[in-house]
């Protein structure tokens, strides 16, 4: 059992990996050729007790941890199901309602987001800018007890299914402060773009959204007002430690897989395994993983005990997504010509994986929070 882990930790593991297992694993394929989850799985997930891990009983969650948040986003990444969005719903954005949200805002939101029968979004990203986010466009006018919402976001994971969105903007577009708003996606002008069409994460339903004139009661604001950069300042070190653990699982997995298949594999009358070159790959691969892991396990421990520094959750990113990248091209040349075929599972954890270096903040961006410390 890792350190970082306590028993009920690995109690609740055991709960959550019979459910992907029986769940969701056996539909992945599908998925991705619909291009959405259904909405019925985050019922089921609901239901079993696996969303929403650290909001507290009080709101009907299971009041959890990280170390839980952690176990469930690690066993999703085991089986690549990368397309299942439960983890910006459960682990980011009722996170923020948990941490901002008053009183009445939580008892409003969190059981329905901790049933499945609420989906929660963070949308932030615009077409015109996704690193620079205090550059947003969007406005969020006050118009006596309403504030009138403006603009459009894109990229946004779980974007099709979305019933409730954590949004940003500006009360006034010449300001320089961000303020965060909750929006019902069944309010008056507000609508869903099309599903957006990518080279991998196909089961994601990530979409664009606009919002034209969208009016939501002064109440629906997120903390106070002009807080929002540093509400997501706060949450982002979390946000980009997922992204680490979700890499240092995806590549032991598929560290296994791969060790598993060149040992199977004949080639030139003794398996691909023997060798000496694949021995090496896959000697430098466990190496390197299991450096990762030592990282992000330490991180997690941080995290736990609210201590993780910006530039910590920034290296674990930067090297986790690279990693994960630079491993997995590696795993799959190991696999041939099968490697590169959507039935085996290396495929399409490669092509999925890309997008690592670049959302929750782009690797260039990582580098540039380090530097900021040097
Ligand atoms: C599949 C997917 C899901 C996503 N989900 C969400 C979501 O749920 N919610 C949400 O709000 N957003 C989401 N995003 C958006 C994501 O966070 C942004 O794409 C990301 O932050 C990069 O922004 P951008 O695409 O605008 O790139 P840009 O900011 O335009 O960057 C372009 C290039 O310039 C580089 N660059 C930018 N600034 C610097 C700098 N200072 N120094 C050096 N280089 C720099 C970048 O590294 C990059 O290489 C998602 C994106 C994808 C692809």
């Amino acid at each position: 059992m890792r350190s970082v882990f306590r028993e009920d930790h690995e109690m609740f593991r055991d709960q959550a990996r019979r459910f992907v297992e029986r769940e969701i694993e056996p539909h992945l394929e599908q998925w991705e050729k619909d291009g959405i989850v259904p909405k019925e799985l985050w019922l089921k997930a609901g239901q079993a007790g696996l969303l929403c891990c650290c909001v507290p009983e009080e709101y009907g969650g299971p009041g959890g941890d990280y170390g839980h948040s952690a176990v469930m986003i690690e066993e999703l990444a085991r089986v690549n199901a990368t397309a299942v969005g439960f983890t910006t719903h459960s682990e980011i954005v009722a996170n923020y309602i948990v941490a901002y949200g008053t009183e009445e805002q939580k008892q409003q939101w969190l059981p329905g987001m901790v049933s499945g029968e609420i989906i929660g979004v963070l949308g932030l990203s615009e077409p015109g800018i996704g690193s620079d986010l205090r550059s947003m466009s969007t406005t969020i006018k006050r118009d006596g007890d309403h504030y009138v919402i403006n603009g459009q976001k894109t990229f946004i994971t779980n974007g099709g299914n979305a019933d409730l969105v954590v949004t940003g903007g500006k009360l006034d577009s010449k300001d320089k402060h961000l303020s965060l708003v909750c929006v019902e996606t069944s309010r008056a002008g507000f609508a869903k773009g099309k599903l957006l069409e990518k080279i991998g994460l196909k089961g994601q339903d990530t979409s664009e959204l606009f919002f034209d004139d969208v009016r939501v009661p002064v109440d629906h604001r997120l903390g106070e007002e002009n807080k929002g950069a540093s509400y997501l300042f706060h949450q982002l070190a979390w946000e980009r430690l997922i992204i680490a653990i979700r890499a240092a699982q995806c590549i032991e997995s598929m560290l296994e897989e791969t060790i598993q298949y060149v040992k199977d594999r004949k080639v030139f009358g003794k398996t691909v395994f023997d060798f000496q070159n694949t021995k090496f790959k896959l000697a430098e691969g466990k190496a390197q993983a299991s450096m990762l892991r030592a990282f992000v396990d330490d991180c997690l421990k941080k995290v736990m005990a609210g201590e993780l520094s910006p530039e910590e959750a920034a290296m674990a990113k930067l090297v986790g997504a690279e990693m994960q990248g630079k491993l997995l091209d590696e795993f799959l040349q190991l696999h041939g010509g099968y490697g590169f075929m959507s039935e085996y599972r290396v495929s399409r954890a490669w092509v999925d994986a890309r997008v690592a270096r670049i959302y929750g903040g782009t690797s260039e961006i990582m580098k540039e929070i380090i530097s900021r410390k040097l």
